[in-house]
């Protein structure tokens, strides 16, 4: 490595490793690990996997490679020779922002585990300039700005791959970049994202405003442009095709180029659609078979219904897609033909219009494609895949039971402990030996420890050690100093109401009227947000300004500050989580049951330590199993109430609100004078009015068993032998949720890869 280095240092900059600044070394390692990536063996096979996603939320790549590739360690010396820190010259790398939160990141986390387990498969989604908005604070609120990643040195790979990608009125012509995806001791795969030339950043002004009609300039500007208007409807439906039908016409030439019999494509080619944004690559190959590859539309619909398989991320009603047909035919009128087929041939063979293609409102539904034109549908945690069978898509299940399975989350083991977590991975090395690194489950050889004095003080020593490099972190970053020895109480996770981060800001405002009144807690508190909101979600950014409102009343009150800190980090990201959540005591999980399909910060938490307070909701419920009552806090109403309470509409907040002071006195302290001297009475009254008359998540309803709850694990925290326990317990049963073991389940299931 060091010879490699200092060479391509003289190479681009003429200077040597003693010389060269942060940036040349960074950009210089780049260089050479992607020239090492270029000589490693691709993952092959007779099957090849396309996993088609609209996110891939990658993170920062370098020191992910280097650990994959062996060389981690080896260029941590090179550079501490001379006078380097590696983690100073991984700040100096942009974090591409293409995903939204945990489905992109699943994503991610899929792709290391599937080049780690050494099959044929890539992932394939778009090459967005700039991400996902970045995320800034001003006036106690979220303002949003571009985010370009994409420097002269990145990741990227220009290829020369391009295909026509037809709309009504007009062809583009795509270029295909490729990212190199190496696994851990293992082949390498790749991630294709595909552009176009023409896209035009001085299209963007004020923030992230840009004319939503100009397809050729703004293709790929953003993930999720804003669609609160019907030109963002159009662009999203522009972004879609064109990932699919460049998907599409990929699979097909690279089957071609292997020799591949179309009409035998489903043997050799499996692609999972992940959630529904690229679902119309169902009726985009069945267009291309049928118009250029000479099948009929029998034969085209058999062949892809058996190459085809979906992923459901979600129940919440608005985010299952729906398009409406004159949306579909101004963009790609082309396929609407074969919609309408699709839609026919599902009333010919059922007689129940839950399962209809296209409603009587004339809107296509995304999932109803994928699960009549797929062979397998598969939910991401045990609970959301019951709730998707019992309740959600019950009327598919009843069809189609032999399609419908589970594929529990995971996360890849090599970011959210050997990358983010040395201290901890190092040490279980030591203790445990490295066979955990490969095969998580031998994690649960720490339980062997679980008395040992020694091990649960080293395990706490590692957690001091976290939180001091999160204060200096912050320190640097935000300028905010917290206190290592408070309690970490952590919740980073996109704002959404149903994730309730506004019931985590009712904790805020009882802790600061107890400290108020006196009853000061034993240890004081950092309490942790990160989220972004997305720009046209009014409530969600009215509840960040709730939380830095209370940010600052805290920061301001001498008194209270002493006991209790709230801190909100800005642009939370994968950098910052990989900060945060070593670091964390409190893991917050606390969504409306049955609302959060798996979560995956839970996980990346509990290896790291860190004991969940959480609900019987997603994989929270398979963590409660697997660590048993005494290492975890659970509360609040159980799912199958939940979806009772929604059945029945009988879920009042008002009722709640008006007949218990102590809830009522929480809510009040929205619009107090406190609070509207420091904010914007706007937001603060629309959020009071909204939990008090809709509270359409039931903050309410849980409020009170949250707080008991949160209560007594702070009380809990200061046993510290029995907490350090809970920890090493935590860890030890983490194994189950590496995505190493949910590949292995896709491919003996779904993929059949290997
Ligand atoms: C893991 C992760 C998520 C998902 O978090 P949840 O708590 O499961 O919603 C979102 N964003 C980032 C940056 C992550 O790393």
């Amino acid at each position: 490595m060091e010879q490699a280095l200092e060479m391509m240092l003289q190479e681009k900059f003429h200077k040597g490793i003693k010389e060269a600044s942060k940036e040349e070394i960074y950009t210089a390692l780049l260089c050479v690990t992607k020239d090492k990536m270029k000589g490693m063996k691709a993952n092959t096979g007779d099957r090849k996997l396309y996993y088609i996603s609209a996110e891939f939320l990658i993170g920062k790549l370098l020191s992910n490679n280097l650990i994959n590739l062996g060389l981690f360690e080896e260029t941590r010396e090179v550079l501490k020779k001379y006078g380097h820190d590696i983690t100073e010259i991984e700040e100096m790398e942009p974090e591409p922002s293409l995903g939204n939160g945990g489905l992109g990141r699943l994503a991610a986390c899929f792709l290391d585990s599937i080049a780690t387990l050494g099959l044929a498969g890539d992932g394939v989604g778009l090459n967005y300039h700039e991400g996902l908005f970045l995320q800034k604070f001003a006036d106690h609120k979220q303002w949003e700005d571009k985010n370009p990643w994409i420097t002269e040195n990145s990741w990227l790979t220009k290829t020369d791959r391009h295909f026509q990608v037809p709309f009504k009125d007009f062809t583009l012509t795509s270029t295909m970049y490729d990212i190199d995806v190496p696994g851990y001791e293992s082949g390498c795969n790749k991630l294709h994202l595909f552009d176009l030339d023409t896209v035009d950043e001085g299209l963007i002004h004020d923030g992230i405003q840009f004319d939503k009609t100009d397809i050729r300039k703004n293709l790929t500007l953003f993930l999720y442009p804003d669609d609160s208007d019907e030109a963002g409807h159009l662009l999203r439906i522009y972004q879609q095709y064109f990932m699919v039908s460049n998907a599409a016409q990929l699979i097909i030439r690279e089957a071609e180029e292997r020799g591949v019999n179309l009409y035998h494509l489903h043997e050799h080619v499996c692609i999972q659609i992940n959630d529904t944004h690229p679902t119309m690559v169902i009726p985009e190959l069945i267009r291309i078979l049928t118009s250029e590859k000479g099948f009929n539309m029998d034969t085209a619909v058999d062949v892809v219904r058996k190459t085809c398989a979906y992923t459901n991320h979600t129940i919440l009603a608005e985010a299952l897609e729906k398009w409406p047909v004159a949306y579909l035919e101004q963009v790609v009128p082309q396929l609407m033909p074969i919609i309408r087929d699709l839609d026919a041939r599902v009333r010919r063979d059922f007689h129940d219009e839950r399962v209809y293609i296209i409603d009587e409102q004339n809107r296509v539904h995304m999932a109803h494609i994928d699960i009549h034109y797929g062979y397998a549908v598969n939910g991401v945690a045990a609970l959301h895949t019951e709730i998707l069978k019992e309740s959600e898509l019950k009327p598919f299940y009843d069809i189609y039971p032999e399609k419908f399975n589970n594929k529990t989350n995971g996360i890849t083991f090599r970011r959210w402990l050997l990358h983010c977590n040395h201290r901890l991975a190092d040490y279980l090395k030591e203790l445990i030996g490295e066979g955990f690194v490969k095969d998580a489950s031998q994690l649960e050889k720490l339980l062997e420890y679980q008395n040992d004095e020694k091990v649960l003080a080293q395990l706490k020593e590692i957690k001091k050690e976290a939180k001091i490099e999160l204060k200096n972190y912050l320190k640097m970053t935000q300028g905010i100093e917290i206190d290592e020895n408070s309690v970490f109480d952590i919740q980073i996770k996109r704002l959404h109401e149903y994730k309730r981060q506004q019931m985590n800001a009712l904790y805020a405002i009882y802790k600061y009227k107890e400290i108020k009144k006196g009853n000061l807690p034993k240890r004081p508190v950092t309490m942790i947000f990160g989220a972004k909101a997305a720009p046209a979600y009014t409530i969600a950014k009215d509840i960040i300004h709730l939380i830095l409102c209370l940010q600052e009343l805290i920061e301001k009150d001498p008194e209270v500050r002493k006991y209790l800190r709230i801190v909100m980090v800005e642009n939370y990201n994968v950098t910052k989580a990989e900060k945060l959540i070593p670091a964390c005591d409190i893991s917050e999980q606390i969504s409306l049951a049955s609302k959060e399909a798996s979560g995956t910060g839970n996980m990346k938490f509990m290896l790291n330590g860190a004991v969940t307070l959480g609900t019987e909701d997603g994989a929270n419920v398979e963590i409660h199993e697997l660590v048993g009552d005494d290492n975890i806090y659970i509360f609040g109403e159980k799912s199958e109430k939940v979806i009772d309470l929604y059945a029945n509409a009988s879920y009042c907040s008002k009722d709640i609100y008006e007949n218990d002071p102590m809830v009522e006195e929480l809510v009040d302290f929205i619009i107090s004078k406190d609070l509207i001297r420091i904010g914007d009475p706007v937001n603060l009254g629309r959020l009071y009015k909204e939990i008090v008359g809709k509270d359409w998540f039931m903050t309410l309803l849980d409020v009170k068993d949250y707080i008991r709850t949160k209560e007594q694990m702070l009380e809990d925290y200061e046993d510290e032998k029995s907490w350090a326990k809970k920890m090493l317990v935590n860890i030890a049963k983490a194994g189950f949720f590496s995505s190493d073991r949910t590949i292995a389940e896709y491919d003996r299931d779904i993929w059949h890869l290997s």
